[in-house]
């Protein structure tokens, strides 16, 4: 048979599911597994979802306009209005999760060759679409030791000529880093002086700890023209599989190409865009309740891992992630024993390899990630099987 896409046979698989043949043996042999390797929420979707949908009673289930339905766009723009961004429905984009928004964004600022300033490690499903789009991501390394916090002259180092944009994931997946304002000031200051654009990855914007501030790209006026913002329904609700995202520009011939795009693919979900309604409706009750929750389950975890020896992590500042360091040499091997040879009364752990976040071949080896979506009684036991397993690899 005839060679297939080069691309696609080149790009490598998901390191978060990585380990699921192992998991799948392990359980198939009775053992119970903690899962923390996949940052999908546990908490409970709000009912307004489901109203919206019960309610749904359309003779036909049409295609709807392009952009998003009417009342969605209402919805976002009330929101955005209500979190202090100042944004108009003309420049929102309903799109199938902020995957597709993050898609389509590629597509339309990239030519193959051009090059993305990433922060690493960072959200690895974003190789897809550097991949698809032919646009090279160009490593940022962001380190451990310092919080994954970032810096001017890293930044600016990596910059060409064929430099396009600085892609941000704020608050952070895989480090739970949330940008502070001079940071964001920083980087938003570069794109102006080096005349790049910004993607901003926003879809856990509220979910910052400790009373920190909210610190949007969204709030800074003097750069919207270059900002693209990649939102989402996913985490803010725990609506993963709604399939609802949102891509905002004020940026007229960007969104012009996004919305060529947005024809092309028809329209997203009618019955989705109308539940998600829904979802807007709760205003900040449903998202404080989260940032909340997730807070807690953060205290839990870090408080854990720190009396596990030779394990290291600053205290992670938001979203439901967190990167540590272990004291094994390849965390891959680690979390492989840990389904295959061990357990503790039966039950075992599952973290993703950090090494597929970086894009620096090497990075992350002795480093895991986090998901933290399990209750706080599960994640402390989850915790303690991970200690116990560190301390019997490292004895063998
Ligand atoms: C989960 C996640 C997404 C995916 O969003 P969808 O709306 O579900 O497509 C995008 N970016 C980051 C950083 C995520 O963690």
């Amino acid at each position: 048979m005839k060679q297939l896409s080069n691309k696609m046979l080149e790009m490598k698989a998901s390191s978060v599911r990585k380990l699921t043949k192992h998991a799948d043996a392990a359980e198939a042999m009775g053992k119970k597994i903690y899962r923390l390797n996949i940052g999908q929420p546990d908490l409970k979707v709000p009912m307004e979802y489901y109203d919206r949908i019960s309610a749904f009673r359309e003779p036909t289930v049409e295609y709807m306009p392009s952009q998003g339905i009417p009342e969605l766009l209402e919805a976002v723009e009330t929101y955005y209005r209500s979190a202090g961004i100042n944004v108009d429905r003309k420049h929102i984009y309903i799109t199938t999760g902020g995957t597709e928004a993050i898609q389509f964004t590629l597509l339309a600022l990239t030519n193959p060759g051009d090059e993305i300033l990433i922060f690493e490690p960072y959200y690895s499903n974003y190789n897809t679409f550097f991949t698809i789009t032919g646009a090279q991501p160009v490593a940022v390394t962001t380190y451990a030791e310092n919080g994954f916090h970032v810096e001017r002259c890293a930044l600016e180092e990596k910059i060409t000529d064929k430099t396009k944009a600085i892609f941000v994931t704020n608050p952070g997946n895989p480090t739970g880093t949330v940008l502070t304002e001079s940071e964001v000031r920083m980087i938003a200051d570069v794109a102006k002086e080096h005349d790049l654009y910004l993607i901003c990855d926003e879809v856990y914007r509220e979910m910052v700890f400790d009373d920190r501030k909210i610190t949007s790209f969204g709030y800074l006026e003097d750069i919207h023209d270059r900002l693209i913002l990649v939102d989402s329904v996913s985490k803010r609700y725990n609506a993963c599989g709604a399939r609802i995202g949102v891509l905002i520009s004020k940026n007229d011939e960007i969104l012009e190409l996004i919305s060529k795009l947005c024809q092309g693919r028809l329209a997203v979900s009618t019955i989705e865009q109308h539940a998600a309604v829904g979802l807007y409706s709760t205003g900040f009750r449903v998202i404080h309740e989260i940032r909340d929750e997730f807070e807690k389950r953060r205290d839990v975890v870090y408080e854990s891992l720190k009396k596990i020896p030779g394990v290291f992590c600053e205290k992670p500042e938001g979203a439901f992630y967190l990167i540590c360091k272990l004291p094994v040499e390849d965390s891959n091997d680690f979390l492989v024993w840990m389904l295959k040879e061990f357990d503790d009364q039966g039950e075992t752990v599952m973290a993703a390899p950090a090494d597929g976040f970086y894009a620096t071949e090497g990075l992350g080896k002795n480093e895991i990630r986090i998901a933290y979506v399990l209750e706080t009684d599960k994640l402390k036991r989850a915790i303690e099987i991970l200690g116990k397993g560190l301390e019997a690899y490292n004895k063998r």
